[in-house]
């Protein structure tokens, strides 16, 4: 078998595997080595959230190719149902403390020219009665919705495989090695050497150990996240739903379940079984509570599954996106920190763009890896906003 390919593709999450697919409509001939099975990651386990709002400004470029211009006909591109719907969204807030944080949240959505309204709890409960009454208000976000993570990234590589796309499972990437001062080939465990002009790092999570066989260091959080999903329920409503503090979101799945996830504000502490990242009793049931406090109705449901995932956080919680200097030929593609679903099908155009030379649909500078060492320190920084 042929080794070598115009671009190498690291990972076949949404990521490598939408990058993979526009790649190949350019005529570009493309390899994916995926060291598991295909969406194995992060873009198979996430809480299919695809938001719009709530991004940095450095952020919103990108998510504002993928949620206008590239999720509302994905479906049609990829013959697939995605399962793509924009209902809308409410922030919420349980204490009236947290109120301040959803104005500030309106306010940055509507700089950006999202649509926004902070309406309080009354006015939420009368457009959805299902919430509770203990929601103090909320920030509605029309442009709002949700996707089937497993669906899509499934459909990404569908179709890329037929465009071409060489897709090469159960093989790790271990090592990735220069010639002549460019980055030229991928060394795996098994033992094959695979060889391209360019490489694209699309490990999520694991990227840091890959960058760093180059020398190439990226600080990540080695952090779980996890999501819960009940038995099918009653149509009830469509809206997704989130709260300020980040610990629970959600909504209710085209089949009648309900999805949801949110940090645990514990401890932080992983667990791993055969090198899997697993929940933990008390995490499960902490999002089962926070889906009864904030939906009374759902007391009874029953939870029919839970999963973790590798959260891909940097420190600042940006992505990396770039070719890396000191290394021409590879390119970084990681640290989507928690909400690169919804950018995914962006990033393909993106990374497509940045291989091919053509002007770039979003603006990347703020996603350079060497921000890290700016500050001479990797002392967390403050340009995330917190909602
Ligand atoms: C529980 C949870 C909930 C989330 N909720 C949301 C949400 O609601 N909305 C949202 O936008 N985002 C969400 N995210 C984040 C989102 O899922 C990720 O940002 C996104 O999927 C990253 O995609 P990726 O393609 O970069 O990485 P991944 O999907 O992680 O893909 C990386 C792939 O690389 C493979 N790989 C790793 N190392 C190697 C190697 N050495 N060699 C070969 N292959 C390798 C992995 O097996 C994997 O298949 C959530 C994440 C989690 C964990």
């Amino acid at each position: 078998m042929n080794n070598t390919a115009d671009v190498i593709i690291i990972g076949s999450g949404i990521v490598g595997g939408s990058a993979a697919y526009y790649m190949a409509k350019k005529g570009l001939k493309v390899l994916v080595l995926e060291k598991d099975m295909i969406g194995h990651g992060a873009s198979s386990r996430n809480g299919a959230g695809v938001r719009i709002s709530g991004r940095v400004d450095s952020e919103f470029g990108i998510a504002r190719v993928a949620i206008r211009e590239i999720w509302p006909t994905l479906s049609e591109e990829l013959e697939v149902d995605t399962e793509y719907e924009k209902p809308g969204s409410f922030l919420m807030a349980v204490k009236e403390e947290q109120m301040a944080a959803l104005h500030r949240s309106c306010e940055r959505a509507l700089k950006q020219e999202i649509e926004a309204e902070v309406i309080d709890g009354d006015e939420l409960r009368r457009r959805c009665p299902y919430i509770s009454e203990k929601v103090v208000g909320a920030v509605w976000y029309p442009e709002d919705g949700f996707a089937n993570p497993m669906k899509t990234t499934l459909g990404y590589y569908k179709q890329g495989r037929k465009l071409g796309v060489r897709y090469v499972t159960g093989e790790e990437a271990v090592e990735i090695r220069k010639c002549r001062g460019r980055a030229r080939q991928v060394v795996t465990a098994a033992g094959n050497i695979y060889e391209a002009d360019k490489i694209i790092v699309a490990a999520g999570f694991e990227s840091r150990a890959l960058m760093k066989t180059v020398g190439i260091h990226l600080p990540f959080l080695e952090r779980i996240d996890e999501c819960l999903i009940t038995e099918p329920q009653p149509p009830m409503f469509r809206y997704r739903l989130s709260c300020v503090d980040g610990n629970f979101y959600g909504h209710q799945t085209q089949h009648g379940s309900f999805i949801f996830g949110g940090n645990t504000n514990m401890e932080r502490y992983e667990d791993t079984y055969a090198g899997q990242p697993r929940n933990t009793a008390s995490s499960v049931s902490d999002k089962a509570r926070n889906a009864a406090l904030f939906v009374p109705a759902l007391r009874g449901a029953k939870i029919v599954r839970y999963w973790a995932g590798w959260l891909d956080s940097t420190i600042d919680r940006l992505p990396v996106i770039q070719e890396i200097p000191e290394v021409p030929g590879l390119i970084s593609a990681c640290g989507f920190s928690g909400h690169g679903f919804a950018l995914g099908p962006g990033m393909g155009r993106l990374l497509t763009e940045m291989v091919t030379g053509e002007p770039l649909c979003a603006d990347i500078s703020a996603f350079q890896y060497d921000r890290f060492h700016a500050e001479g320190c990797f002392g967390p920084r403050t340009n995330y906003p917190k909602v």
